[in-house]
């Protein structure tokens, strides 16, 4: 296989920096963007911030309460997620980038995998050259800026594009791949997280050049075929995934037939639990929260039934999906009076997450 061409774009520090071009005034303030629970007036979580809030120590996923404490002197803005805006200017980014692309894989709102191969035969400069035009395309039409990656392979790629930010742009020839890595701490690989660089370094591996050198064999029997094939590749600066064009869903479901015909809320909830549990874990891996859920029952006699509800504030977890299934589904069945034979779960109103994780990072060992 000839060298491929890979290149990595992540808008930076984007639900923030969308706010900054719709309101210039911003641009100098602390500006952090939250995403608000609804169970009280600061309960929720930071979504994302601006370079200046991070300078006071501000990071995503930090409650809010404590994001105000860290900014209390200063004279920060707090604003509410506006997901449906954001989903809308990471459209016209996505259309801009899909032109530049022979291959096209749009991973979150912020960040899409571009194979130029083709366009810019094989050359890294030409690469370098393409890269520049997108980044001056999204400054002219959206005002805003994204940090570009290029490399080998997504892994290079995606750790280029991390190396500077914001506004980078970093070029890592094949011959420098290694090179560029191998000095990195083991948790800058894409899909390492604090569980795996524990057991790395209770192995004595700190740095992804010392990872490199392990015996594939050994890494295998210590975190799983998949993972384990995965590090030791990478650690060599070497991954073959694709970049793959999706077709964007637009709901998740699942349904499953119980073992017994029921009619109970509690007896039902354990299949509810199940159900929850496997629907949240593809929605979360393929990069979306969503705004509406909806419970179908079929009844011993096979008629059908639903029940669905949309929310103001999207659902991002486990627990928030299985109370809302579990509030509709006992809703239905107080108000049918019906014995259940199938039960499933639907969610949908689908929104992008920012800053999604890589498939890897959902491996465990
Ligand atoms: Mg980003």
């Amino acid at each position: 296989m000839p060298e491929r061409v890979i290149m990595q774009v992540d808008l930076d520090y984007f639900y923030a920096q969308c706010e900054e071009v719709r309101d210039p005034s911003l641009k100098n303030k602390p500006v952090v963007v939250c995403i608000y629970s609804g169970r009280g007036e600061d309960s929720g979580a930071v979504s994302t911030s601006n370079y200046v809030a991070r300078r006071y120590g501000v990071r995503s996923g930090m409650p809010i309460t404590k994001a105000k404490q860290l900014l209390k002197n200063a004279e920060a803005v707090f604003l509410k997620a506006d997901l449906d805006y954001y989903d809308e200017v990471s459209r016209r980014v996505m259309n801009i980038l899909r032109k530049y692309a022979d291959k096209f894989e749009e991973v979150s709102v912020d960040e899409a995998y571009l194979d130029v191969t083709e366009r810019a035969k094989g050359d890294y400069e030409a690469a370098r050259e393409l890269a520049s035009k997108i980044k001056n395309e999204i400054k002219e039409t959206e005002n805003l800026t994204c940090s570009i990656g290029i490399g080998p392979n997504k892994v290079i790629a995606k750790m280029a594009s991390d190396y500077q930010k914001p506004n980078g742009l970093t070029v890592v020839k094949p011959t420098e791949a290694f090179e560029f890595i191998s000095k990195m701490a083991v948790d800058k690989l894409p899909g390492v997280g604090a569980k795996t660089r524990k057991i790395l370094e209770e192995m004595g591996v700190k740095t992804i050049g010392e990872l490199a050198k392990q015996d594939p064999q050994k890494l295998v029997s210590r975190f799983g075929r998949k993972l384990g094939n995965y590090l030791y590749n990478a650690a060599n600066g070497r991954d073959d995934e694709p970049v793959k064009e999706r077709l964007e869903p637009t709901q998740f479901s699942r349904i499953v037939t119980l073992k017994q015909d029921l009619q109970k809320v509690d007896e039902i909830e354990k299949y509810i639990d199940e159900i929850c549990r496997d629907l949240y874990t593809r929605v979360s891996s393929q990069g979306y929260i969503f705004k509406s859920v909806g419970v179908m029952c079929v009844s011993d006699t096979l008629a059908a039934y639903t029940r669905s509800e949309t929310y103001e504030h999207p659902l991002d977890s486990y627990e928030a999906l299985r109370s809302a299934s579990t509030t509709l589904l006992s809703r239905l069945l107080e108000e049918e009076k019906i014995k259940i034979r199938r039960v499933g779960v639907k969610v949908s109103d689908l929104v992008k997450k920012s800053g999604q994780k890589t498939l890897y990072d959902f491996i465990t060992p």
